[in-house]
């Protein structure tokens, strides 16, 4: 994740095409999402800062804990959407060796995860985001945040990040998320969180 991240803002492009994820998360659903919500938040941000110069020299993840509502809310959706479009890939590997192990020592095993995180995107009222963190101790843990709200990360650094808004499958699943919790598992990118164990901002 990049926490050096100030204004004005520039999208960061999907890392794989929008086709990638299908069938687990369909072209359409990406393109909305993407080009779309992830968009409108960014450039709703970039316009609520376009007048604020001491905003501007505040980095994005400072920016989601800031008093101001509007400029939190879509800090949040800019925060939140990047390390969730960073958080699939079409390319599907196993936790590594190293990843495997601090899965087993927080949670018992890799199922065992799987199962807390799909329990965790269930529990989630209305729209909001579930995470893979990594807390001060190096233990991994799973988190909840409602609408766009980020995760502490003076207590932790995010690893992954599981969008449970309708929108994010909607179009392919209507009602039904735990189909689409059962999907993102096929396409976590295991390498990416690795890569942000001990990463502090
Ligand atoms: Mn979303």
């Amino acid at each position: 994740m990049n926490f050096d991240n100030y204004y004005p803002f520039a999208a960061v492009p999907l890392q794989y095409p929008l086709d990638a994820l299908d069938p687990n998360i369909s072209e359409y659903t990406m393109y909305f999402h993407h080009d779309k919500h992830y968009l409108n938040y960014l450039n709703k941000l970039n316009e609520l800062l376009k007048d604020s110069p001491l905003m501007q020299n505040v980095p994005l993840e400072g920016l989601t804990k800031t008093e101001d509502k509007d400029v939190k809310n879509n800090a949040g959706g800019v925060f939140n959407h990047e390390l969730y479009f960073s958080s699939l890939t079409p390319n599907y590997r196993e936790p590594s060796s190293r990843m495997k192990e601090k899965i087993i020592k927080s949670f018992g095993s890799v199922e065992e995860m799987v199962k807390k995180l799909i329990e965790a995107g269930m529990s989630v009222v209305g729209s909001g985001w579930v995470w893979l963190a990594e807390d001060r101790d190096g233990n991994l843990v799973i988190l909840t945040t409602p609408n766009q709200e980020t995760i502490d990360f003076d207590k932790y650094t995010p690893l992954l990040v599981i969008d449970v808004w309708e929108h994010a499958y909607y179009l392919d699943r209507q009602n039904r998320r735990s189909e689409y919790l059962a999907a993102v598992m096929n396409v976590l990118n295991w390498l990416a969180a690795e890569k942000r164990l001990g990463e502090q901002s």
